[in-house]
């Protein structure tokens, strides 16, 4: 029977341990550079759109399970090494280790590389946030390094952000404004209840009977529905966010539906310019990123601005 590796090593020399060691660090850092070049060719392949996933980071969390800081620092670094290509060499070196990079990442362009990659060779994740302390007013440094929204456990989360002294006045005022409704006045109490307001005023159905002076404009919107306009009525788009529960329909290989919630627009399924009508059935919502998607496979071309699809 073939010993195991353990009771192998039980009978080798320290040296043998030690080389043993060294050499599957530089193996990993090899395998994590390389892994970084196929991120950034699935990335540049829109991979994880054609799987059904609305963007990169939605990917390797849901369908390869990463871990999100380890998704998150793995898409920053390829697309940091896709403009700086001696990133490959310098992480399977050893240079620079990927979190270290992942915190150099949202600071980093033409003019500042050279001092930014300089001042965090071989540094630790530490050291590289002391060093950008140097570089940049610490109040940046905090906001774009720190997560927003942490979780602390099952039902709680920590929030973080910093704001301007006008937020810090509204909040006093809102404060006051609601002593007795929230007396405690919890900031957490306060915030919640302003986005609740929020939401209600956002769900409201815009809905108002047009004035003479805007009479012209909705006889045109009708005229343009008759003629075969691509404007979609209010009424239809409601009809829209029930029927998809305002979810992005793009279908999986394995039949389940994308179901991002963000960046969502109306899709013909057959193409409005190869002349699928504006009902229901030819319609559905699908997220930025798959709407896209099928434009490129009926035009040929990925529209070239793109919201952010990454977690704040
Ligand atoms: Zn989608």
């Amino acid at each position: 029977m073939k010993k195991s590796l353990q009771m192998t090593l039980k009978s080798q020399s320290d040296r043998y341990i030690l080389r043993g060691i060294e050499m599957l660090i530089a193996k990993d850092r090899k395998l994590k550079s390389d892994f970084l070049i196929y991120l950034g060719e699935a990335d540049y392949r829109k991979l994880y759109a054609k799987e059904g996933y609305s963007s990169l980071f939605r990917w390797l969390t849901e369908k390869y399970e990463l871990s999100e800081s380890s998704a998150l620092k793995r898409i920053q670094v390829s697309r940091l090494a896709l403009k700086f290509p001696f990133l490959y060499r310098d992480i399977a070196s050893g240079k620079y280790t990927l979190s270290a990079l992942g915190r150099l990442a949202p600071f980093v362009n033409g003019a500042n590389a050279p001092i930014l990659f300089g001042g965090a060779e071989k540094k630790s994740v530490r050291q590289v946030e002391e060093f950008l302390v140097t570089q940049f007013p610490k109040e940046d440094v905090e906001d774009r390094l720190r997560k927003s929204v942490s979780p602390l456990g099952v039902d709680r989360h920590q929030v973080q952000f910093t704001a301007g002294n006008e937020f810090i006045s509204d909040l006093e005022e809102a404060r006051a404004l609601l002593s007795h409704k929230l007396p405690k006045g919890k900031l957490a109490e306060i915030l919640g209840l302003g986005l609740k307001y929020l939401l209600k005023e956002l769900k409201k159905p815009v809905r108002k009977a047009p004035s003479k002076r805007e009479m012209p404009l909705a006889v045109e919107a009708a005229n343009r529905i008759l003629t075969g306009s691509r404007y979609i009525p209010r009424g239809i788009r409601r009809q829209l966010d029930n029927r998809d529960d305002r979810r992005c329909q793009e279908k999986r290989p394995d039949g389940s539906i994308c179901g991002e919630t963000r960046f969502l627009e109306i899709d013909h399924v057959q193409p409005f310019a190869l002349g699928g009508a504006n009902k229901p059935e030819n319609l559905r919502l699908l997220c930025w990123t798959h709407n896209a998607l099928r434009a490129e496979a009926t035009f040929g071309k990925w529209r070239a601005s793109k919201p952010r699809m990454t977690p704040e």
